[in-house]
């Protein structure tokens, strides 16, 4: 339980979702947790009121991510608390909005792009110099990078983009000794894909899976904490699908 030891990890988006689930398993894990957010002040500190009770270190550090200077100002203020070295970053804050190629206005495109991929490519170029020999970055792609699910071709976009900056980032910091690899959940019971809260969104959802229940959060954070830890070590350059068998 405690693979994790002596480890500071930044998570984005912990406030909720799988953010949050990421946060719990790295605490649980032994890690000291910056729980990111950006409205959710409230349940951010909610999720360190959880990690605390539970004997672990954790402080919640907000920025909004879809302004263009957003990772840089979070960058700082991580820098400020962890002082010369971040060993885990869970780039994990997302939105998405479901649009046809027809409906998608070039506003909700930007946006999308900004939360989604400019904030964690400039997250990381921010946090290198406190990202050492043996940190672990984990980035969210998704089950929709890979098949036509939904109608999300804009926000699918932005996870194949994911796909290929973990591809680059994996190479180029590899000789440096850090490990770079995203998760691709399918299906998962947070606000984003609150669908799954109906019968008939939940019969969708399964009949593309393989294992027939919906996921849960933590199915997916426990995956973000392994590629976080040692066990990891040999993983890089990786979209591990994370999806009970989706699409297969
Ligand atoms: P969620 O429940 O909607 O939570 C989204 C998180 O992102 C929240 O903590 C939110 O912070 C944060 N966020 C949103 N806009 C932000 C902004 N402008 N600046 C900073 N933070 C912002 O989403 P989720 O389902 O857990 O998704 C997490 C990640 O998994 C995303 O990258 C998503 O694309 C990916 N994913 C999800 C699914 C799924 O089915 N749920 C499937 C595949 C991939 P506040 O609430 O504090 O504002």
């Amino acid at each position: 339980m405690n693979a994790l030891g002596g480890k500071t990890a930044l998570v984005t988006g912990a406030s909720r979702g799988i953010g949050r689930a990421s946060a719990l398993a790295l605490a649980k894990g032994g890690a000291q947790v910056l729980v990111h957010y950006s409205t959710g002040a409230h349940e951010a500190k909610e999720v360190v009121k959880e990690i605390l009770s539970l004997g672990g270190r954790a402080q919640a550090i907000s920025a909004d991510l879809s302004k263009a200077d957003g990772a840089h100002v979070l960058s700082q203020r991580v820098i400020d608390i962890v002082g010369a070295r971040l060993d885990i970053l869970v780039a994990n804050a997302g939105i998405s909005k479901a649009a046809s190629i027809e409906d998608t206005t070039v506003e909700d495109f930007d946006r999308l792009f900004a939360v989604n991929v400019r904030a964690p490519f400039f997250l990381v170029q921010q946090l290198l110099p406190v990202l050492r020999e043996g940190s672990s970055i984990v980035l969210l792609s998704s089950l929709a990078a890979r098949a036509a699910v939904g109608s999300l071709p804009a926000y699918a976009s932005t996870k194949g983009a994911i796909d290929t900056l973990v591809t680059h980032f994996a190479a180029a910091l590899g000789p440096r000794g850090i490990r770079v690899n995203a998760v691709a959940p399918g299906v998962v019971d947070t606000d984003m894909s609150n669908f799954t809260r109906t019968d008939a969104g939940r019969e969708i959802a399964l009949g593309m899976q393989a294992i027939k229940r919906v996921a849960q959060p933590t199915d997916i954070g426990d995956v973000v904490a392994f590629l976080a830890s040692d066990d990891a070590r040999w993983i890089t350059g990786d979209t591990v699908k994370v999806d009970g068998g989706s699409k297969l």
